[in-house]
């Protein structure tokens, strides 16, 4: 049986940084990856969404990122995310969506990982969970969300604006994605209602780095207390770009609290009037997708995964790296946690070596 000295699980900005780094230091490894083709979660982003329209993607270890800013995001990252796989002769597999990871006992008493993907598995000492939240959209529960006769959409499947025209759309959230979509939809829309649960809180001057450095900071001292994540996107405040433009003149911004419940042709506001709609776009954000990590108990009695100081090792289990998880989901942070993870990945092999010694 091969035993790998790590399994990296999702071949994104974390997964493939994390490669990378493993590489470098000469670990054995394997990256699995359940999508068909490159790109991580870039592959899967709308069309409208231009290289332009994004905040910056990090260039993956020892590369360029990418210069186009004309073109499709999801086209570029994707094409730039393959050719780094090839440049590098990273080992990725796929497609391979990993279902659960389990602790074994053999009979030397060194405990391995066994990663399972349908009838196939890999045996390991260590893994690197890689798998972002792209498959995890979050819609909170309203009540009434049953009845509403209208169609009910998340930004993941947002089929861009031409879909809206015409329509009366209620758009929930308060990130920096509801502020993109309403800039693409109210000026095709018959009208728009932005609702979100707390008052945006808009930039007020150019972000800086080290408002960025604080923001990151927020959500790191979560996880080291174990609580569940936020998005890093959550706390660094939002702004309107040129694009937007059109829809703030029209109103679009104008931010309204969350209805108090769903009706079968619309919401119905806390002054108790009600708005007609034809659809509910879901601007709600994702979850982090680990409920392959399940068998292995790390989620503390806060409800998220404990990491330690080093801001990628579990704290529940050390064979554990977590990467683009909390702090580190952005591109910028999932290069950083890579290169970490591959030294948390070292410093647990060579406890392991020296405890077997
Ligand atoms: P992903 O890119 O999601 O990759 C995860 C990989 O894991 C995928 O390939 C998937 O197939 C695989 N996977 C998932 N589950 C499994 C499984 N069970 N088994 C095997 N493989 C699995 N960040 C920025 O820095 N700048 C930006 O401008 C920016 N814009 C954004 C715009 C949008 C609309 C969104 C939603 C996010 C944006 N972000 C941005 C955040 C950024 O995209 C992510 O933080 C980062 O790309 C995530 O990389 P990742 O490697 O963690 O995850």
């Amino acid at each position: 049986m091969e035993v790998y000295d790590a399994v990296v699980i999702g071949a994104g900005q974390a997964g493939l940084s994390a490669a990378y780094h493993l590489k470098r230091r000469g670990i054995s490894h394997v990256v699995l990856d359940a999508d068909d083709a490159p790109g991580g979660a870039w592959q899967h982003r709308w069309d409208s969404l231009t290289m332009h329209d994004v905040h910056g993607i990090a260039a993956l270890p020892d590369s360029d990122s990418p210069t186009d800013a004309a073109g499709r995001a999801n086209v570029v990252v994707p094409a730039y995310f393959g050719s780094y796989e090839r440049a590098h002769d990273l080992a990725v597999l796929r497609p391979v969506r990993v279902d659960r990871v389990e602790s074994v006992l053999p009979e030397d008493g060194q405990s391995l990982l066994v990663v399972h993907a349908g009838d196939r598995s890999w045996t390991t000492r260590t893994i690197v969970n890689a798998t972002g939240t792209w498959t995890q959209p979050y819609v909170p529960h309203y009540p009434g969300i049953g009845t509403f006769r209208g169609e009910q959409l998340h930004t993941a499947g947002y089929p861009g604006p031409d879909h809206f025209r015409g329509r009366r759309v209620v758009v929930v959230g308060g990130g920096a994605s509801a502020v993109q979509l309403l800039g693409e939809i109210a000026p095709v829309a018959a009208d728009t209602l932005w609702v979100t649960r707390r008052a945006p809180v808009w930039r007020t001057d150019d972000f800086t780095p080290e408002a960025g450095r604080a923001a990151v900071a927020l959500v790191e001292d979560r996880v080291r207390r174990g609580l569940p994540p936020r998005s890093v996107v959550s706390v660094t405040g939002l702004a309107l770009r040129e694009q937007e433009r059109e829809a703030e003149r029209l109103g679009a911004y104008e931010r309204h609290p969350m209805f108090t419940v769903i009706e079968p042709d619309g919401v119905r506001m806390p002054d108790g009037t009600s708005w007609s709609a034809d659809t509910i776009l879901w601007a709600t954000g994702f979850r982090p997708a680990i409920a392959h990590l399940a068998p292995l108990h790390l989620r503390s009695e806060q409800g998220g995964i404990q990491l330690d100081h080093a801001g990628t090792t579990a704290v529940a289990d050390p064979r554990v790296q977590l990467v683009g998880y909390g702090p580190s989901a952005s591109t910028i942070g999932a290069n950083r946690a890579g290169r970490a993870a591959a030294a948390g990945v070292a410093r647990r092999l060579d406890q392991r070596s020296r405890a077997s010694s």
